[in-house]
């Protein structure tokens, strides 16, 4: 009986605008897979043309994924490697193809990335703004109410914050973010590796006022990076301070830390540390190790 080998995914980047970004790895895999799942099929016959390459195709986007899933697994098991490409740079990013790899793993088949264009990475690389640590929101809700919701729910994030957004929605969404996060540096990056790049680089409130009349800003494929929440501030530890003090006066230590916590919000090992300091120095003793 001869065992059949299961074959591989192999998850492929494709250029995000300029052709010359599909890697030479890219291109040997998509040459060598025995079919190619894409996001979109008529976008994907045109870049294999433009590589010289013929190869069958298979749509697999968010409305078909999961029922294309199991029959991708199927060959996949059957010995067949495959690709999955987006219509642009890394598939999963704000692109389908999850289920797949989630599928394809729980089925013990090996799942390989070819590594190449994404446009939040791209942006960030350009952006100016701290990259050390940075969070991935992908697209707001397109509607206001829900979007400010969002942004209230990140508003406190210390993370450099990239979203990705729709021409027609960046002037609200610049508008949005200056309202609930307030002024803070941005960089809106638009058309990344095509004819037109642009990276726009200031706040908020100036980038949301030039989205209003400068039309150019609000077209193309968009990024934008957007700096994190300040670190708490001194201000914030005075407030804490002001607040334990008047609660020690009545409370014990921890009866006052638990209040200072509720209405402060500020971390509970923080605030007893200023407590057990506020209370030693208030008695006359010395500050415990470690306060
Ligand atoms: N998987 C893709 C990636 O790796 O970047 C993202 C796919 S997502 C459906 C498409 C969004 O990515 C666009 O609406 C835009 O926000 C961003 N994007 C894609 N190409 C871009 C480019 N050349 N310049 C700026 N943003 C781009």
């Amino acid at each position: 009986m001869t065992t059949v080998v299961s074959g591989i995914l192999y998850i492929v980047a494709t250029p995000i605008g300029n052709l010359a970004d599909i890697s030479a790895r890219a291109r040997d895999t998509l040459g060598a897979v025995s079919r190619i799942a894409a996001e979109d099929t008529r976008h994907t016959a045109q870049l294999l043309r433009a590589l010289g390459l013929e190869k069958p195709l298979l749509s697999l986007h968010e409305h078909n994924e999961r029922e294309r899933t199991a029959a991708l697994i199927g060959e996949l098991l059957n010995g067949d490697s495959l690709a999955l490409v987006s219509d642009a740079g890394t598939p999963l990013v704000a692109d389908p193809g999850f289920a797949l790899v989630r599928a394809a793993q729980e089925a013990g088949i090996r799942v390989v990335p070819i590594p190449g264009a994404c446009a939040a990475i791209a942006a960030l690389s350009v952006a100016g703004l701290a990259t050390d640590r940075f969070c991935f929101e992908g697209f707001l809700p397109a509607k206001s109410v829900a979007r400010r919701a969002r942004l209230d729910g990140l508003k406190g994030e210390q993370r450099t914050l990239v979203f990705y957004e729709a021409p027609h929605r960046i002037a609200e969404t610049l508008a949005d973010l200056l309202a609930v996060f307030g002024n803070r540096r941005v960089a809106v990056a638009r058309e990344l590796t095509k004819l037109h790049e642009t990276v726009y680089h200031g706040d908020l409130a100036a980038l949301a006022a030039q989205a209003e009349v400068d039309p150019d800003l609000r077209r193309g494929e968009i990024v934008v990076v957007v700096d994190g929440a300040a670190e708490a501030s001194d201000d914030g530890a005075a407030e804490l301070e002001r607040l334990l003090r008047a609660l020690l006066a009545d409370l014990p230590v921890s009866r006052a830390v638990d209040i200072a916590v509720e209405i402060s919000g500020a971390r509970r090992n923080v605030a007893y540390r200023t407590a057990l300091r506020l209370d030693t120095a208030r008695s006359g003793g010395d500050a415990p190790d470690g306060a």
